[in-house]
């Protein structure tokens, strides 16, 4: 596989995941990858149902002594990472500034899962509005993270609300929405961050990576060249998905090199 290093999942200590750490290792060593990076899932000010557990609450202390066992055990066969996925929020600055301070990670993902208080994941999301401005709030939003935040290193899944589009029967493509996404690329090259390209997209009706080929291509043209290559895998045999796939694809639009993280500075890998 030309790709060795999956640095997005997410085990148990990720609250929407059963899978064990342990056996994603194993999985991973088995596929022949290189390099884990976990980014488990946390996401301060996450609007909640009443009720329900907050379920994206990461305990990372707890989330490091496994790590670290599992390093022992296994560190011959793989290298392993200690990233985190978090959920931005402005709202949240303070707090999410205290929790990424106090904790050594190796690896931060930026993404935006909440707009404003809005989850596209539901249907409420796209209540009373077309389909053009429930993107375009996605994606300004998106743009207003980066400008007010700068603590992580790569931005996730960077149209991970097109995951859904085919659903609801939305048609969607990078030129509707250029203007923004190219000032979000811009502004993560000028900040010397990267993108991922996620494997999760494939998984989903829209059978591309996110972001899609074109925003991929855009990145590209526009002189970024941080990407790392992440499954979001959520359950063991997820690990490494559609690596194949991914590999071809960036060959494809030209890149030489994918980005490996540790101790949050970037190393570049060749694509062969
Ligand atoms: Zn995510
Ligand atoms: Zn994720």
């Amino acid at each position: 596989m030309a790709i060795k290093a999956d640095y997005h999942l997410h085990s148990s200590f990720s609250g929407d995941s059963h899978a064990s750490m342990e056996n994603m290792i194993q999985t991973a060593i088995k596929k022949g990858l290189t390099h884990l990076c976990f980014t488990e899932h946390h996401d301060i000010g996450f609007p909640y149902q009443e009720g329900q557990a907050e379920i994206f609450s990461l305990n990372p202390d707890a989330y490091l002594f496994d790590l670290i066992r599992y390093k022992e055990k296994y560190g011959e066969k793989i290298h392993l990472f200690y990233g985190v996925e978090l959920g931005i929020q402005l709202s949240v600055k303070k707090e999410m500034l205290r929790f990424v301070h106090e904790h050594d990670f190796d690896f931060i993902i930026a993404s935006t899962h909440i707009c404003h208080g809005k989850d596209p994941y539901f249907d409420s999301y796209y209540e009373n509005r077309t389909e053009k401005e429930a993107f375009e709030e996605y994606f300004l939003t998106t743009l207003e993270n980066i400008k007010g935040f700068d603590y992580f290193d790569i931005y996730g899944h960077l149209d991970y609300i097109a995951r859904y589009a085919k659903d609801r029967g939305f048609e969607y493509s990078y030129s509707q929405y250029s203007d923004i996404i190219d000032e979000i690329l811009s502004l993560l090259i000028e900040k010397e961050k990267g993108i991922e390209l996620n494997t999760g997209g494939y998984r989903t009706l829209l059978s591309q990576p996110n972001p899609t080929k074109d925003i991929l291509k855009r990145y590209q043209e526009l002189g970024g060249d941080r990407i790392t290559i992440g499954s979001d895998a959520h359950k063991t045999e997820q690990v490494g998905d559609y690596f194949v796939e991914a590999a071809s694809l960036l060959k494809e639009l030209g890149y030489k090199y994918y980005c490996v993280y540790e101790k949050r500075i970037p190393e570049y890998k060749l694509l062969t």
